[in-house]
Formats: C-alpha cells, structure tokens, sequence
C-alpha cells in the first residue's frame, strides 16, 4: 500500500495549486493527486471563460473578495514567472436602462470596498471610445480584469508538481475514504493509499467525497431529520448548471476589443452572458446557466437519472425554483432558442445578427447549495480532523487558485500540528 502525508483528490486548478501551496510550505512532504480523467483540467478547470476577475463584485470580506484579489496577484505573477500567456485588457459592464445604471453606483461601491483602485462610470460616449460597437447609457470600466488559458496553467503546474515529486494517479477514481489510527485511506478503482490527510478538491463531486467522511456524519444528526440520516445525505449538495457559449464569427469578432459585461443580478451569483475575446484571440459569447442533466452533462442529450434525480428531489433546489422560476424559465428558453440567446447580446452590441454566432462549446459549474436555502454564494471550506473538504469553489475559483491553495496549506498544516 502506498503512503502519503497529503493526498488530493481532483486535478484541477484548486486541486493542482493546493498541492503547489503544500510543497512550497513543506517541501519534505510526500503529496499525491488521485484524478479520475486521463490528465489535468478535464472539467470546469477546462472549460471556462478563462477570463483574471479583479474581485469586483463580491461581498467586502468574503473569502470571494479576499482570495480573489489575493490570487489574482498571485497569477499574475506565477505567469510571468512562467512565461504563461496573458493579457490585462479591463473590462466594461454595461447598464442598457436607469435599474441597471442604479445597479452600477452599487457595483463602483463594492469595487472601492475591495480596494480596487480606478474603476471608473464612464458615459455612453466615453464607453464606445473603448468598446465601439456597444450602445448603452451608462458603463463601469474595470482596468483590473484580463484572461488567460487556465488549462496552459494547470498544465505548467502539473510538470513543476511532476519535478517536485508529487505522484499523480490519473484515471483512478476515489471511490471510498475510511479514518483509522494512523489516518486516512482512500479507495481508488485501483487501489488503495495511505495518507495522513486527505484534501478534497473534487469539483462537482465534492459533496459526495465529503459524503465518505465518516467523521462528518455527526455533524448531520444534529441539524438534519431522521428520514436525511436514514438517506444518507449531508446539508450541501452540489447542483451542476451547464454554460453554453457561443462563439462570433471571424468577421464579426471585430465588434468586440476586450471584455463586454451585462450588469448581474445581485440575486443570482452567474454574472449573465458576455462577451469575452480570450487570450487566442477569438471571441467567445456565454455562459448561460441551466440546469446540467447529469453533473458531467455538457448537452441536453447527455443525461443520468440518478443524478438528475438526486437535484431535482434536493429541498435546496425547490426553494432557489420557488425564488428564481422566472429567471430559471429564461435561462432553458436562452439555451434553447439562439434568437432568445441573441437577444440578450443584442443588448450589449445591437449590431451582432445570428449569422455572427456560430456553436461553441459549453462547461458545468459545481455549484452547492444549502439543503435548507440558497445557492452558496462564497466559497465553502469543511474539515474533519485528517480531512479537509473544498466544497464550493466555482467562480472567480480559477483566478484566486493559488489563494484558495494558501488558505488549503494553511489548514492542512495546522491541522496536522493539532494532530
Ligand atoms: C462555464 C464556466 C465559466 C467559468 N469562467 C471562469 C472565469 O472566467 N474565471 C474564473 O476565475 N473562474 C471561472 N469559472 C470557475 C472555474 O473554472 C472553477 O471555479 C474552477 O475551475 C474550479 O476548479 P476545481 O479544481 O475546483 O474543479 P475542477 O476543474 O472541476 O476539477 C475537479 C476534478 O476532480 C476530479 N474528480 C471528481 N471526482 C473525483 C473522484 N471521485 N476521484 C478522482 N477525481 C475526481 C474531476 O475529474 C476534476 O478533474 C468558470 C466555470 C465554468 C463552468
């Protein structure tokens, strides 16, 4: 049986950079990263926006606000260090009505809380100098924001990881976690490791690895119901929600310079569908957000019952319904109506027409919601004494990776400490 002081689960960004923070820490440690795909960056880490947020929407003091900013510097600097690609191009949200120019002032507030410095409001003309084809009444500038290819970082990551003697076991599942005297072992389709502490950083599948957590079980018996204990469930479950882009045609690529941003829903914690001109140079419009028929299920044809099952039957999911319907009604109606999807970036650049928009790709958010509320709208750290669970890192996730793998070092080393 092989035996580690770290072992992760998950090879993805937070999974890879977690691993990064712990070696720098404790270059001693013998760490390995258990992935069930065949390399790194196979899901949401794969197949987003790849756009650096500046931390410009999040509540003053969150760990969204506070890694956000801390892990943007952070990347910065490991791409240049590393020769990664990367531009800082701002960004500019539009208002396109008096709500939204309202919503705007909220939006310059919070930048200035999180300690953004010059986020400007910049009227209709003074928008187009930087965006020319956008038509609003009102814009916030955002110097900050820029992008990146985050599969070229977890890619970078991987060979530094490889070189510092981290063992990786691709194509290995965990299928199983048990605590005993010495620590923790996990079940692998092919295996089983021996390690001191375990670290979760497994994306969709999260909750069901904290679900193994035997010693976070009695955590339920206290707050859930008798029928929740018998069923086997903890107080967060990850609901998947698929972004579907589209991608703008070499012509009409030219209506977009930078980053167009709607104003989001305060309510909502998707930031609405946008225009992004990536670091390849071509322009991406998305995501939507709709629920994902299995949490892997990147098309409406790709489907599993029980997971779909296990969301629509979640008491979470019920209330964010009951809360949200309309929007939710929306959101289905954009996915499957390229005219509705159109219309919603007709908003921000009048002049794109169907013929700009051809299919792009699409990826599925893991986002956890609480049994008995809301979306979470932070990020999400559990722990059991050998055992710590990331279970509510999506956006702006891949722009604070190495923060969010400090705060993950951090725990983990102390932790053992207490040990
Ligand atoms: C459509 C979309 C757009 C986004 N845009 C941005 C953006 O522009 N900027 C930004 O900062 N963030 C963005 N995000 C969020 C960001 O991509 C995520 O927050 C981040 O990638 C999360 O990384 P992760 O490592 O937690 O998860 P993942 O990348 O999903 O990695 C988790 C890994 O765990 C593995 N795994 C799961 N279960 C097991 C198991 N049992 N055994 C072994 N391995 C397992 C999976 O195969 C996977 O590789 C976006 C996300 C999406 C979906």
């Amino acid at each position: 049986m092989s035996r580690y002081d770290y072992t992760l689960v998950g090879a993805g960004i937070v999974g890879l950079a977690s691993a990064f923070k712990l070696k720098q820490a404790k270059p001693s440690a013998k760490v390995a990263i258990v992935e069930k795909e065949s390399d790194v960056a196979a899901h949401q880490t794969g197949h987003n926006s790849g756009v650096i947020h500046s931390g410009v929407y999040y509540k003053p003091d969150s760990y969204k606000a506070r890694l956000c900013l801390q892990g943007y510097a952070e990347l910065l600097e490991f791409a240049t260090q590393n020769d990664i690609p990367h531009k800082i191009c701002g960004k500019l949200i539009v208002a396109v009505n008096e709500a939204e120019v309202s919503r705007l002032a909220a939006l310059q507030e919070r930048a200035k809380a999180n300690g953004l410095d010059g986020v400007k409001r910049l009227g209709a003309e003074a928008a187009k100098e930087i965006e020319p084809y956008v038509e609003c009444k009102e814009a916030l500038y955002v110097p900050q924001t820029g992008v990146i290819d985050y599969k070229v970082v977890s890619q970078r990551l991987k060979k530094l990881l490889i070189g510092g003697g981290v063992d990786f076991y691709f194509d290995e599942s965990v299928l199983n976690i048990s605590h005993d005297r010495s620590g923790v072992t996990a079940l692998t389709s092919k295996r089983s490791l021996q390690t001191k502490y375990l670290i979760n950083c497994a994306g969709l599948y999260s909750d069901k690895i904290s679900e193994m957590d035997q010693e976070l079980r009695p955590q339920e018996f206290s707050v859930g119901s008798g029928d929740d204990l018998l069923a086997g469930r903890s107080e967060i479950r990850i609901l998947p929600f698929r972004g579907e882009y589209y991608d703008l045609t070499a012509d009409a690529a030219g209506k977009v310079k930078g980053l167009i941003y709607p104003v989001a829903d305060p309510a909502f914690p998707f930031l609405g569908v946008h225009l992004t001109r990536g670091i390849d140079g071509h322009v991406e419009a998305g995501p939507n957000a709709v629920l994902a028929l299995r949490r892997e299920g990147y098309r409406w044809n790709q489907l599993n019952i029980d997971e779909l099952f296990e969301s629509l039957t979640w008491p979470g999911l019920r209330r964010i319904g009951a809360n949200h319907w309309r929007m939710g009604l929306e959101e289905v109606w954009r996915s499957i109506s390229k005219p509705a999807f159109l219309s919603s970036l007709q908003k921000l650049v009048p002049s794109l027409t169907a013929e700009d928009l051809v299919v792009g790709g699409s990826g599925v958010r893991a986002q956890a919601s609480h049994k008995y509320g809301e979306l979470l709208d932070d990020f999400c750290f559990e722990e059991s004494s050998r055992c710590l669970h990331v279970l509510n890192a999506p956006s702006p996730a891949a722009t604070s990776c190495f923060a969010i793998g400090a705060e993950v070092a951090k725990r983990a080393l102390t932790s053992e400490v207490n040990l």
